[in-house]
Formats: structure tokens, C-alpha cells, sequence
């Protein structure tokens, strides 16, 4: 007999918890250890070389080739006293996860002997053979390298048996192929913008950066029952299934007990961050059964992303170990929530100013209000393409469905900081100022803002929660970097923008404060359509946003034309974050995704159906029909026949409408992926797979989904939603 559904839901329902690993005395002790950070570097590395080490991550000096070897040699043996016996290049392509080629230590020198070798160019730079990587046309095959390079502000690490080093993956010519580079690029566009317009305040010398918190959600579900889901192995996530008869109506599952077996998971996997150095804080359940989150303490936005993605590699090991399979996919089941990954992002000073934190004095609110006004400003301008970035197969499952954000980028700020805006418009001379530092902003409330937003607004897709922006879009599978990028770029322009505003106002003769003031009210002014505190699920909202300019697209291919809009590239030409060249080369990438994704699915949903659903119902269809042929012989009175026998015969029919269009319908759906494949252009093709294949997949699941409530449960061969989604 070979396995079948009922031993894999035996398997998955007598498991008992496996004991995580008992953690060390205290979190201290061991925190990090798995890090190339200060304290070890102190072991390491002379204390010359840290010097020039900590220079080149705070001032971003270039290390040069001596210290480089020095780096190399300690951070060797540093890792090979961590068990280390391989190294590699950390990267992050643009085809999502990160990347990685184990080179080993061991450099055999003949006569049947090795030596550990380490140099400081293996540090610094390296040619991954990274040609089937996507470059979206930037390498001709003439150029087909790229090239990794060492970024040296996010700390080396030691994954399993691997020294890992985070890189940028750039193409011989210099153009991005990663989402590393433009992050940083970015981050110093921003941080530029931001200082500048700090000099108004006085503030001056104070190193800027932006930060980031994420929250990661996700499933669980057994590893038995996934291994019998081909449509979760390959596709990661269900493509059919019918709806438990409970799922989250209770809502029970949201901060509720969370399960031995999946406590145990989680201290294993807060332990295994807590060695990598990634500042865990938070678990909880979420709101649909299975799912969880896990959030830390917010950091600096490239060393947060970096965790964000050694997070969810760990997340897959360890899960493992506890015969779980974590999905990351932002919508693995249809008819409950799926996953998203907030990005509670901000801006704020090395010296511990944050940007988006109400001060205690009408200067500091001032200048609240400034980069307030302006993170606004740069979000409505730019609200279709924050929203591109985040647009995903996956994640467009989410994005305008009834349960995460709608697909349309607003945000909201809570009465507090609202009213402050309001008043401000009004308050045109109501700046004072006394000689030179005293003045008045005349907003009585400002001064006393509450940090705290109680009435938080959870259908809002970029809302203000007191210190910082909650981007609530981002997918639960993405690389933060994309969102992130895009936010400090148009921050970043829009604050230059503003600049020039004030400095001519200031050059006509007003006082400066007053000047920035002036052009804090009219940056507003500008965008407080971008501006929404009412329910974002609404039709009415829907209707009203279209009004107010902002981007209700919701077929991801289209949204990514925004990425190609003369404003786009106008706002990356000037901030040097991306050349025109390199949007196009991402576009064309998101698109080619795009279409693979859906192709995968329907590929996949066409196997299922064939080879798992339609056998198995024409066999039960065939039991019914002999039952019916054998009450016949039974039943010779017609009448009477028709009466006990019109239940299995309308089965009868049931089964035959649902399989045969099923059938129909799967064969035309691979014919027009033949079709569609066959197109040359990334975006028509990623169109066609949007229109015309979509659709497909909808249709035929409810097909599927009609045959499983009529199929006898016995011979169902998929894990069922009730069975997937009960984890005792
Ligand atoms: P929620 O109530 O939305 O679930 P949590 O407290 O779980 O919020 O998570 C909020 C995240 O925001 C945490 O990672 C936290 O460190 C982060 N955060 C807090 N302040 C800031 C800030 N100023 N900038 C960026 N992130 C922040
Ligand atoms: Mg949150």
C-alpha cells in the first residue's frame, strides 16, 4: 500500500513537540556570537585595523588593500574557531532570497597538502558565476559577469558551516543587479536630503539614517501534510481546497495560547537569532490558525533587512528540525488572512533625534512637522510606484482583498497629528520670532501631541503610529529593501525639492524659520490628498480616491509600469539611487517574475487536476453510478425509483459538469500558456498572464473545490484546509 493522505494526517497529529534546544543561562551571554561584531573584531583584529574598520562603516571610507588582509586574516580565524570550514559572497538578486556560493578554506597545495586561505580580495570582491541570474537585459552575454563586493556596515556571520559575507551584486558596467546597492545608494541620498534640511534647525554633524522594523508573519503547517500538497511544493501555495467549516470566524487563533509544538519552534528559532545577532522581541499568533509573527527591535534599515532575509532562511532550517514547513507566501490559503511584513519605517539622527517623534517644544514640532509634511508630499506624488514595489503575484492575493491594505496608497495620521495639519494651514502669521532662537509655532496642540494614536486605523496602508510610518503593503515574502529603497528615494527628492523652496523664500527676504515654516504649510497643502483616516475597504473610498489622483490599479503588471513613469525616473535620475537604465532592467525583471509565477501555478493546477482530482472523482462517479444501476434492479417501479435514486443521480451529474468543464477548461488554460510563452515582450506577456490566465485558475478551483464536497472523503487524496490548518 502506498502512503496516503490519512498515514500523512496520522504522522502530523501524533507528533509530539521535539524540545528546542536548551538556550545558555542568559540571552547575553550568547547574543551575537555567530557575528563578526565589535567584541569580536576586539579578539580578532588589532586594534589599528578596527580603527579603519569602524571608519569605513560610519564614514564610509574605502578600506585599502593592507587592511583588507588584516580583516581577512582575523575574521578567518574567527570563523574557523566558529566551526567555520567554508565562505561565501551573501547577495540578495532580484529573484527574491538570498544567494550564496560555498567556496572552501581549504587550499590544497599538491603533494597531498592544504592550507586554510583567506585573502583580503576574496573579502572584498568576488565573480560568482551569476549568469542565469535575472539582469533584465544588462548583460549581454559578451559581459555576463557581475561582480560581488563586500559591504562592510552590515556585519559578517556564521550560518551552519559558512562564513557569510553580505555583498552588492553589480554588473561589470556598474549597474545594479541586486537589491543591496540601490538600498544603500538610497540611504545616502537620503540621509543627504535630511541633513540638509536639518541646518535649519541648527542641527548639524549628526550622521542620518533610516530605520526599520519589520514584522514577519507566516504558516506553519506539517512537513507530512505539505509533502502530499504539490500544490504548496511547488507552487507554495494551496491552488485548491475547500474552506474548513471553522477557520477564523472565532477569532480565537489572534494572541490566543500558542501551541506546545510551535512554542518549542519559536524558542528554537529565537536562539538561533539571538547567535546571528537578529534582536528578536515579539512572537504571537496571528489572526488565521497557523499563522504567526515574529518581530524585533527596529535597526538601522540595511542591517534590518539583512536579519529580515537570515531570518527567514533560519526560520526554514529550524522549522524543519521541528517537522514544520514555514510558508512564507503571502496568501497560502484562500478564504482566510493572508501574510504580510510591516515595515515600520522612520528617519532619525546617530545622536538619537527621531525625525518623525513630536518634540516638546515648538521648534522640535516644527520640525516634526517639516518631515512629516514632506514624507507625505513624496508619498502622494509617487503613491503608484510605492505601491509597484511591494505589487507581487503573491502579494497582489492581499493588496485590495478585504483584509490588508486596499491597493491604494494613503495614509493615515490620527486626530492628533491631523488637527496640527489643520491648524497649520490656518496659521499663517502666527509665527513669532523673538530675536534670534525664541519663536512661536502658535499651534497650541502640537507641543502636547500624544505619542500614542489610539484610534490606529488597521485598513491603512502607510499610517503614523506615533514615531514612525507603519507600511502595512509590504508582502510577507519580500525583501524589505524594495519598499525601503523606494521610500528614501522620494523622501530623499522631495526633501531637496523643499530645500530650494525654502532657500528662495529665504533669498526674497523672509526669516528662515518663518521660510520653512511657509513652505512646510504649502508642501502639505499640496498632498493632504494622499491623506485618509476612514475605512480603506470601502467602495466609496474607491471611488473617492480616484478623485483625489491617487493609483487604484490593481493588476500588478500594469502597476509596474510606474516604475518607467518620467517622474520615476526622474526622482531616481537626480537622487543617484538608479539610472533610467537600470528601472528598466528591474521592470522588465518584475515583469518576466510575474509571468513565471503565474505560470508555475498553472501548470501546476493543471497536473492536479489531471492526474489527482479528476481520476479520483470519475472512480467515485463510478461508484454511484453502479449503486444507481444496481437499485434499478431493486426498484422496478419507476416512481419509487426516481424517488430513492434522484440524490446519487444528481451527484451523478454534479461530478460530470464539475470534472468535464474542469478538464475543458485546464486543457484550454496550458494552450494559452503555450500561446502566451511564445510572446517576446516581459510586459505584454506578463499582461496576458494577468488577464487571461488568472481567471483560469479561479475558475477551475472552484470546480475542485465543488468535487471535494462531493467526493467520498476517503478517497480525497490532498490534505484537506482542516487538516493543513489544526496544528495540535
Ligand atoms: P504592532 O503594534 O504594529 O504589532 P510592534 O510593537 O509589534 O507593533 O512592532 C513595531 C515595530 O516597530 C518593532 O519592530 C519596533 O521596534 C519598530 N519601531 C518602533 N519605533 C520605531 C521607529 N522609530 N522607527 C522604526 N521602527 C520602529
Ligand atoms: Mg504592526
Amino acid at each position: 500500500m502506498s502512503y496516503t493522505r490519512f498515514d500523512a494526517v496520522e504522522e502530523a497529529f501524533v507528533r509530539p513537540p521535539v524540545k528546542a534546544v536548551p538556550p545558555a543561562p542568559a540571552t547575553s551571554e550568547y547574543y551575537g556570537c555567530y557575528v563578526f561584531n565589535r567584541k569580536n573584531m576586539r579578539k580578532y583584529l588589532s586594534a589599528d585595523t578596527r580603527q579603519k574598520v569602524y571608519e569605513s562603516i560610519e564614514q564610509g571610507i574605502t578600506l585599502n588593500r593592507d587592511v583588507a588582509e588584516q580583516v581577512a586574516a582575523g575574521m578567518k580565524r574567527w570563523a574557523m574557531d566558529m566551526g567555520a570550514t567554508h565562505y561565501t559572497h551573501w547577495f540578495q538578486p532580484l529573484t527574491g532570497g538570498t544567494a550564496e556560493k560555498h567556496d572552501s578554506f581549504a587550499e590544497p597545495y599538491g603533494k597531498g597538502e592544504s592550507l586554510e586561505e583567506f585573502t583580503g580580495k576574496l573579502l572584498c570582491q568576488q565573480e560568482p558565476d551569476a549568469s542565469s541570474f535575472p539582469s533584465g537585459g544588462l548583460r549581454n552575454t559578451f559581459e555576463a559577469r557581475g561582480y560581488t563586493a563586500w559591504d562592510p556596515s552590515s556585519p559578517a556571520f556564521v550560518m551552519g558551516d559558512t562564513l557569510c559575507i553580505p555583498t552588492v551584486f553589480i554588473s561589470y558596467t556598474g549597474e545594479a543587479l541586486d537589491y543591496k546597492a540601490p538600498l544603500l545608494k538610497s540611504e545616502a541620498a537620503v540621509s543627504k536630503a535630511v541633513a540638509d534640511v536639518l541646518k535649519y534647525f541648527g542641527i548639524k554633524d549628526d550622521p542620518v539614517f533610516s530605520y526599520l522594523g519589520w514584522e514577519q508573519e507566516y504558516f506553519l503547517v506539517d512537513a507530512s501534510l505539505y509533502a502530499m500538497r504539490p500544490d504548496i511544493i511547488m507552487a507554495e501555495r494551496t491552488l485548491v481546497g475547500h474552506n474548513s467549516a471553522r477557520n477564523q470566524q472565532l477569532e480565537d487563533h489572534y494572541f490566543g495560547c500558542i501551541p506546545a509544538r510551535v512554542l518549542e519552534f519559536m524558542k528554537d528559532l529565537e536562539f538561533e537569532c539571538y547567535k546571528l545577532g537578529i534582536p528578536i522581541k515579539t512572537r504571537h499568533n496571528e489572526v488565521a490558525p497557523n499563522q504567526f509573527e515574529i518581530a524585533p527591535v527596529y535597526e538601522q534599515a540595511n542591517l534590518a533587512i539583512d536579519h529580515n532575509l537570515e531570518l527567514m532562511a533560519v526560520m526554514k532550517t529550524v522549522a524543519e528540525n521541528h517537522g514544520f514547513k514555514v510558508l512564507l507566501h503571502e496568501k497560502p490559503f484562500a478564504g482566510i488572512n493572508g501574510s504580510g511584513k510591516h515595515c515600520n519605517w522612520s528617519l532619525g539622527t546617530g545622536s538619537g533625534i527621531g525625525l518623525m517623534s513630536p518634540g516638546k517644544n515648538d521648534k522640535d514640532n516644527l520640525r516634526f512637522l517639516t518631515f512629516m509634511a514632506n514624507v507625505l508630499k513624496a508619498v502622494y506624488d509617487n503613491n503608484g510606484l510605492l505601491k509597484a514595489s511591494v505589487m507581487t503575484a503573491s502579494n497582489s492575493h492581499r493588496l485590495g482583498a478585504n483584509e490588508a491594505p486596499p491597493a491604494i496608497i494613503s495614509s493615515f495620521l490620527g486626530t492628533q497629528v491631523s488637527n496640527a495639519f489643520k491648524e497649520l494651514l490656518q496659521s499663517k502669521d502666527m509665527v513669532k520670532i523673538e530675536g534670534k532662537s525664541r519663536f512661536s509655532l502658535g499651534i497650541p496642540q502640537v507641543p502636547e501631541l500624544l505619542i500614542d494614536n489610539t484610534d490606529r486605523n488597521r485598513t491603512s496602508p502607510f499610517a503614523f503610529t506615533g514615531n514612525r510610518f507603519e507600511f502595512r503593503a509590504v508582502g510577507s515574502s519580500a525583501n524589505c529593501a524594495s519598499a525601503v529603497t523606494v521610500l528614501n528615494t522620494i523622501v530623499a527628492y522631495q526633501l531637496t525639492k523643499f530645500k530650494e523652496a525654502v532657500d528662495k523664500r529665504i533669498e526674497a527676504g523672509t526669516p528662515a524659520m518663518q521660510a520653512v515654516l511657509d513652505e512646510t504649510r504649502e508642501t502639505y497643502r499640496a498632498c493632504q490628498n494622499v491623506c485618509f483616516d476612514g475605512n480603506g475597504y470601502s467602495d466609496e473610498w474607491k471611488e473617492e480616491a480616484k478623485r483625489r489622483g491617487l493609483d487604484c490599479e490593481t493588476s500588478a503588471p500594469l502597476c509596474y509600469d510606474s516604475f518607467l513613469s518620467e517622474g520615476t525616473i526622474k526622482v531616481y535620475r537626480e537622487t543617484g539611487v538608479m539610472s533610467d537604465v537600470e528601472l528598466k532592467a528591474r521592470t522588465e525583471i518584475n515583469w518576466n517574475i510575474y509571468s513565471k509565477k503565474i505560470e508555475i501555478e498553472a501548470r501546476v493546477l493543471a497536473d492536479l487536476t489531471a492526474n489527482h482530482i479528476l481520476p479520483v472523482s470519475t472512480r467515485y462517479q463510478n461508484i454511484l453510478l453502479d449503486n444507481v444501476s444496481k437499485m434499478k434492479d431493486i426498484f422496478t417501479d419507476k416512481g419509487e425509483f426516481d424517488q430513492v435514486a434522484s440524490g446519487e443521480i444528481s451527484m451523478i451529474k454534479d461530478i460530470a459538469r464539475h470534472t468535464s468543464e474542469a478538464r475543458a477548461q485546464a486543457v484550454r488554460m496550458e494552450e494559452e500558456c503555450d500561446r502566451i510563452d511564445a510572446i517576446e515582450c516581459e510586459r505584454e506577456r506578463a499582461i496576458q498572464y494577468h488577464d487571461v490566465i488568472v481567471p483560469y485558475l479561479e475558475s477551475i478551483r472552484e470546480h475542485v473545490d465543488a468535487l471535494e464536497m462531493i467526493v467520498d472523503d476517503e478517497m480525497w487524496p490532498l490534505p484537506k484546509y482542516r487538516e493543513l490548518l489544526f496544528i495540535r
